[in-house]
């Protein structure tokens, strides 16, 4: 089978020829049909997640079809549909994974990064981390649902029930994350970088009731920020943005550092907080919710062999919504 390989951080992915895997016991070998392109995986190819297994074929942000089950698997049947995402493996057994936290089990591995991903013709996962997707959405629209979708909305989740919710960084995880929001009643304020005007747009084209440049502030206080955009600095300046009692949630894996900033912006109960990965329920119940507002993704697609410009592209902020690469 073809896969985009990373022989280490810093080297454009390659085209390599590899064998096709076989799935082991709980295991499925997927056919892929499309693969997201996600920031993490631009962190991975950068070197900025210091750990992943090398080489590594990258991709979290998986569709593609059940094309063998290998021993135990019942919940999943050849030629189902499936979706799989970062959380690849949870230990089942540690303290996180026993309270019901399993995106902070000690020993998680993740699609893309421990595991090999979607980045090929065909990938292997573990059933239980594998979910079925609804039938309203094409493969390459579905496939940003996987993590944009998912940790968008935890990210949402932890914001509480904000009224006013900012969003900065207007990419692939606040498009999806701006059209719930506003599903559940709620205002969205959307910040881009400075002149970005068509992400500004872009947020407006979405229903956000104010878009403007994250060096501005909002014309009223918000009750909750969420920062997609991997720029430490910004978490000061959602904190001045944010009201008495206000939660500022980190969406991303890896964000520059966080400039020091004078504690009157922290107090009145302000909280800042990290978001990271997702569980299997967050899976469910987003996977369930996007239908039903529905969740419109906006895609752009690249062959398969095109994932380095595909990389490039989000580097430089240069595409509007996802980028997805489809295997030929
Ligand atoms: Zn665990
Ligand atoms: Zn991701």
């Amino acid at each position: 089978m073809e896969a985009m390989l990373l022989d280490a951080p810093g080297r454009p992915l390659r085209l390599a020829d590899l064998p096709r895997p076989e799935p082991g016991p709980g295991q499925i070998l997927v056919k892929v049909r499309a693969c997201g392109v996600c920031r993490t995986d631009l962190h991975v190819v950068d070197g900025e997640l210091s750990e992943p297994k090398l080489p590594i074929v990258p991709g979290h942000e998986i569709v593609g079809v059940v094309e063998q089950t290998g021993r135990g698997v019942e919940r999943l049947e050849p030629g189902g549909r499936v979706g799989i995402p970062w959380l690849g493996h949870t230990c089942g057994r540690c303290r996180f994974c026993a309270a019901g936290r399993e995106n902070l089990c000690d020993l998680a591995m993740f699609t893309g990064y421990g595991i090999d991903g979607g980045y090929a013709d065909y990938t292997v996962a573990d059933a239980r981390y594998s979910f079925p997707i609804h039938g309203s959405y094409g493969d390459a629209e579905a496939a940003p649902l996987l993590c944009a979708g998912l940790i968008g909305y935890r990210s949402l989740r932890m914001a509480g029930d904000a009224e006013r919710l900012g969003i900065y960084g207007f990419g692939a995880a606040a498009h999806l994350v701006a059209q719930v929001a506003q599903y559940q009643g709620r205002r969205v304020f959307a910040f881009s970088r400075a002149g970005d005007l068509q992400a500004q747009d872009f947020a407006r084209d979405l229903g956000a009731v104010w878009a403007g440049s994250s060096e501005e502030k909002p014309p009223e206080e918000l009750d909750a920020a969420i920062i997609f955009a991997p720029v430490g600095p910004l978490i000061p300046t959602a904190l001045r943005a944010v009201s008495k009692g206000g939660v500022v949630v980190a969406g991303g894996i890896h964000m520059s550092d966080i400039p020091s900033f004078p504690y009157a912006i922290l107090w009145g109960e302000r909280v800042v907080r990290s978001v990271a990965n997702l569980t299997r329920e967050d899976a469910v119940e987003f996977l369930a919710l996007a239908p039903k507002v529905p969740v419109r993704t906006e895609i752009e697609t690249f062959p398969l062999e095109a994932a380095n410009e595909a990389l490039d592209r989000l580097r430089s902020g240069r595409l509007r919504g996802a980028a997805v690469l489809i295997p030929t």
